[in-house]
C-alpha cells in the first residue's frame, strides 16, 4: 500500500491536467506542495470545491517522488466573502500572485502559512483592503530576507531609530545622510511604514488600518521596493489600481 500523509494547505493555483484533473499548488506549514486532484475540473465533480482559489483545505495524499495524488480532501475555509465580492477577490489576487511567485524563496513556511490565513480572514471582513495588502507586502519582505534595515543608517551605519526610508539603499537613512541623498519617504511616512512592519497581526485595529488605506506614497514605495530589490512588478496590483 502507498504511504498516505495528512496535511492542511492553502490552494493557490490549479492547472488543468488531462482534462478533468488538476495539479494543485498548496502552501502548507512544511513548504510548497504540488498534488494531483482527480476530477477537480469536472463541472459537477465534488473535488471542484478544493480548487476554488483561495481555499484552505485539509487533505490526505500519497507520498511520491514524482507527483503525489490527493485521496481525500475537505474544505476548512472557503473564504466565501472574498469570492462573493469582486473587489475583495481582486485584492486577494495580489496576495496569491506574490505567494506563487515568491514561495521558492521563503524558508519559514510555518509563519508564511499562518500569516496568509490570518490576512485572508481579515480580507474577508475588513473595509480596509488596501491596508491589509500593504501589511502582507511589507511583512513578506522579512520572510524573503530583504526587509529594510530600520535600526541603522545604510550609508553611515549610525544607529538610527527614526529615519527616512530610501528604497534603493534598503533602509532608514539618518537625518544627516537624508540631506545629501534622495529619500523615498518623508519622516512621517517612514515612521508609518515601520509601524506597519512591526505591528503584530493580532494587534491590528480599524483605527490603525484607516491610517494608511490607499496611502499613495506608501503604496508607491512598496511597489518600488519589490521592483528594485526583487525585480517584481505586480500585474494584479495594477488591475486593482486601475479599477479599484
Ligand atoms: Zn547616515
Amino acid at each position: 500500500m502507498k504511504k498516505i500523509i495528512k496535511n492542511k494547505g492553502i490552494v493557490i493555483n490549479a492547472m488543468t491536467y488531462q482534462e478533468t484533473a488538476a495539479i494543485a499548488t498548496l502552501i502548507t506549514e512544511n513548504g510548497k506542495h504540488t498534488c494531483l486532484i482527480k476530477g477537480a475540473k469536472k463541472l459537477n465533480g465534488s473535488n471542484k470545491r478544493l480548487i476554488n482559489i483561495p481555499v484552505l483545505i485539509e487533505y490526505q495524499s500519497t507520498v511520491s517522488d514524482s507527483l503525489s495524488v490527493l485521496t481525500e480532501g475537505v474544505v476548512l475555509d472557503n473564504f466565501t466573502n472574498i469570492k462573493d465580492d469582486i473587489i475583495r477577490y481582486n485584492y486577494a489576487s495580489i496576495i496569491i500572485e506574490k505567494l506563487l511567485y515568491f514561495s521558492e524563496q521563503v524558508t519559514d513556511f510555518k509563519t508564511l502559512y499562518n500569516f496568509t490565513i490570518e490576512i485572508l480572514k481579515k480580507l474577508s471582513e475588513s473595509n480596509y483592503l488596501n491596508s491589509l495588502v500593504l501589511i502582507f507586502e511589507i511583512k513578506l519582505l522579512y520572510l524573503l530576507g530583504v526587509a529594510p534595515s530600520f535600526n541603522y543608517c545604510p550609508i553611515c551605519s549610525k544607529t538610527n531609530y527614526i529615519g527616512f526610508l530610501d528604497v534603493k539603499q534598503g533602509g532608514y537613512l539618518c537625518e544627516e545622510c537624508s540631506r545629501f541623498n534622495e529619500v523615498t519617504l518623508n519622516k512621517e511616512d517612514s515612521k508609518l511604514f515601520k509601524e506597519i512592519y512591526v505591528t503584530k497581526l493580532n494587534q491590528i485595529t480599524d483605527e490603525f488600518l484607516i491610517k494608511f488605506n490607499n496611502h499613495q506614497t506608501i503604496n508607491k514605495a512598496i511597489n518600488y521596493y519589490y521592483e528594485w530589490h526583487l525585480e517584481f512588478n505586480s500585474k494584479a496590483k495594477k488591475i486593482v489600481e486601475k479599477i479599484g
